[in-house]
């Protein structure tokens, strides 16, 4: 394959995120020319890693677990000689002021989850499903548990989620998934950097700071416009097909908003499909501390007087940030705090400032540490508000009721020419995930390749 003229390129992708680079890493080692533009200066999108000296492993400001034994991402970790290790380890939870163990969540979690096998053919939300199953008293903390999972993990609002996406995702997962996270070792990172460098270079051109704004189509041609992140216009890109991994949160952008693209003529039936999925917002919140203080000092919450030498998980449903975690079993000095759905909600428009004040107030709360021993322990905050991101507007899609097979609808080809690609496109509720990003540009790939033959 090759340009036809100068200026046009066989694909165009819109957005240099996992979905972007899996479709150009596959279409360019057929021999197709691909220009990618990405409106940020760098790769990864919702994954973004960054290496802080003195710390042995990366931070993730964005993705970081792998969730299941096998798929794409463990692929790639094999092809780029490096691995992901289980995080394991002892999870707490504060009850009544104290922190005690709370090793048995996913169990209880999944004594809800399972009950999804009955829910009849009508799709419902998860707090109607919450509603209408697990009655009697006995399974009160059961369902509380799901639906923190729900909001906190999902990033989902538990009366718009489909109850019936989340038994499709538990259907499809393998047995112990969720009880099951793996963190690679150098970061999620590494693997975007593969990709890339693993694209046939000169089949290749990768535009940064490239904010596309129209799409402008017909069979067989695209026209993109971009501007600079400062507003320039930049000269139109001309392509014979387009991928568009954009986010939903971006997809579905009000008009004139920052980032938000134009389809010219107008994509009906997929504009359709992508107003019934829905993107969580997370923020989270990753201190590095001068010490692993869990592992040297008894919290006063504590219901041991000896440290918490293998915290993985402490949980506080009613905080700010209800969930943190360790790097455990690899010790070192990072904690995360994570607010994901109504928790970051409630948190939207503050500053970063607020955010972290917030943040320390949650892990007073968690440990009954004072305010002033925290302040002393922090080294360096990194703040990432995802819904805040004109880029990512959230952080990952849940399906809303419905809406079970929008997913699918997006995957369909628009006249050979407009393929979309990226998480939410993902069906049988596996959206939301870095593996589901790179088996849509995958897939986009193939439908291209297909159609080239
Ligand atoms: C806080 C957080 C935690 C997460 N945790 C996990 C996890 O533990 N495990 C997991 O598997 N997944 C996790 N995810 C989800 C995972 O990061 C995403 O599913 C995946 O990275 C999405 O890839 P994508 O290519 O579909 O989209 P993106 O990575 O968003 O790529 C889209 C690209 O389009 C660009 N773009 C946007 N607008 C424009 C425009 N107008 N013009 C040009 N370019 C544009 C963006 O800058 C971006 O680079 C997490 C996400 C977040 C935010």
């Amino acid at each position: 394959m090759s340009k036809t003229k100068r200026s046009e390129y066989d694909v165009a992708i819109i957005g240099a995120g996992a979905a972007g680079l899996a479709a150009a890493r596959d279409l360019t080692a057929a021999g197709v020319n691909v220009v990618v533009l990405e409106a940020r200066d760098r790769i990864g999108g919702r994954i973004h890693t960054i290496h802080q000296t003195g710390n042995p492993l990366p931070i993730e400001l964005g993705a970081e677990f792998v969730h299941s034994r096998t798929g794409q991402v463990w692929d790639l970790l094999h092809a780029s000689n490096t691995t992901a290790y289980y995080a394991d380890g002892d999870h707490f939870e504060l009850k009544k002021g104290k922190l005690v163990q709370a090793n048995d969540f996913w169990e209880q979690v999944g004594k809800v989850l399972d009950k999804l096998e009955d829910l009849g053919p009508r799709d419902i939300s998860f707090i109607d499903f919450l509603k209408r199953c697990c009655r009697g008293k006995d399974m009160a903390e059961a369902k509380k548990l799901a639906l923190g999972f729900v909001e906190g993990f999902d990033a989902a609002r538990g009366d718009r989620i489909s109850a019936k996406s989340i038994a499709q995702a538990e259907a499809g997962s393998d047995e112990t998934e969720g009880a099951e996270s793996f963190r690679t070792v150098r970061g999620y990172g590494a693997l975007m950097s593969f990709l890339h460098d693993h694209s046939r270079q000169p089949q290749l051109a990768l535009r940064f700071g490239h904010v596309v704004h129209v799409v402008r189509w017909r069979r067989g041609r695209v026209e993109l416009h971009a501007r600079t992140r400062q507003g320039e216009p930049l000269p139109p890109v001309h392509a014979r097909r387009a991928v568009i991994t954009l986010p939903i949160g971006v997809l579905r952008a009000s008009a004139g908003s920052e980032g938000v693209v134009r389809f010219d003529p107008d994509v009906p039936s997929h504009r359709a499909a992508w107003e019934q999925i829905e993107t969580g917002p997370v923020v989270k919140v990753l201190i590095e501390c001068r010490e692993p203080f869990w592992e040297k000092t008894t919290f006063p919450n504590a219901t041991t007087d000896k440290p918490l030498h293998n915290l993985t998980f402490l949980h506080g449903d009613t905080l700010a940030f209800p969930t943190w975690w360790t790097h455990f079993p690899v010790r070192d000095n990072v904690l995360t705090a994570w607010a994901g759905g109504p928790a970051a909600d409630k948190l939207a428009l503050r500053s970063n400032r607020e955010i972290l004040d917030a943040a320390v107030a949650s892990l007073v709360k968690l440990t009954g540490l004072s305010r002033h021993r925290i302040a002393r322990v922090i080294r360096v905050a990194h703040v990432a508000d995802w819904q805040a991101d004109p880029y990512a507007r959230g952080a990952y899609s849940y399906i809303a009721v419905g809406g079970i097979d929008a997913p699918k609808q997006l995957q369909k080809p628009i006249e050979r020419t407009l393929y979309f690609a990226g998480e939410a496109t993902a069906s049988e509720g596996l959206g939301g995930t870095v593996d589901a990003a790179i088996t849509s540009g995958k897939r986009a790939a193939r439908q291209i390749l297909t159609n080239l033959r």
